[in-house]
């Protein structure tokens, strides 16, 4: 069986960001969620916003998106991102299946229902046929 998924955890490397890094970085992520609040009110808009927002809306999410990113490889090393070679996956994606990758937002599809936990990091789906259930 394979190991755990490499697990990238956000709250550790932000710990070891020095103060300038983190304002960076997060200053990028409130302009990023304002820049979605924009678009997300465009979506609702009958007319009262005006053509202002339609003309700046489509450039907002890659330009704001281009601050966050440079912020980021400006503050945190690229070996974080990785482990054994092998790109970390996100730690608030939640638990996952060591075999199959599933989690609590995909489980899997068996005969039986949706898949549930056998271990904290293995799924029903992928137990070998001569576990013992637990
Ligand atoms: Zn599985
Ligand atoms: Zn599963």
């Amino acid at each position: 069986m394979p190991d755990a998924l490499p697990r990238f955890d956000g709250a550790a490397i932000w710990v070891t960001l020095s103060p300038e890094h983190q304002a960076a970085i997060g200053a990028a992520v409130l302009e990023m969620v304002a820049a979605e609040n924009v678009n997300n009110n465009l979506r609702a808009d009958r007319g009262e916003l005006g053509p202002r927002y339609r003309t700046v809306s489509p450039y907002l999410d890659s330009a704001i998106a281009c601050h966050l990113r440079d912020a980021i490889d400006a503050a945190v090393p690229d070996e974080a991102w990785e482990s054994d070679g092998l790109p970390a996956v996100p730690s608030l994606a939640g638990p996952l299946c060591r075999e199959c990758g599933c989690g609590e937002r995909n489980a899997c599809v068996t005969e039986a229902g949706p898949c549930h936990w056998f271990e904290p990091d293995l799924c029903s789906a992928c137990v070998p046929e001569e576990a013992p259930h637990a």
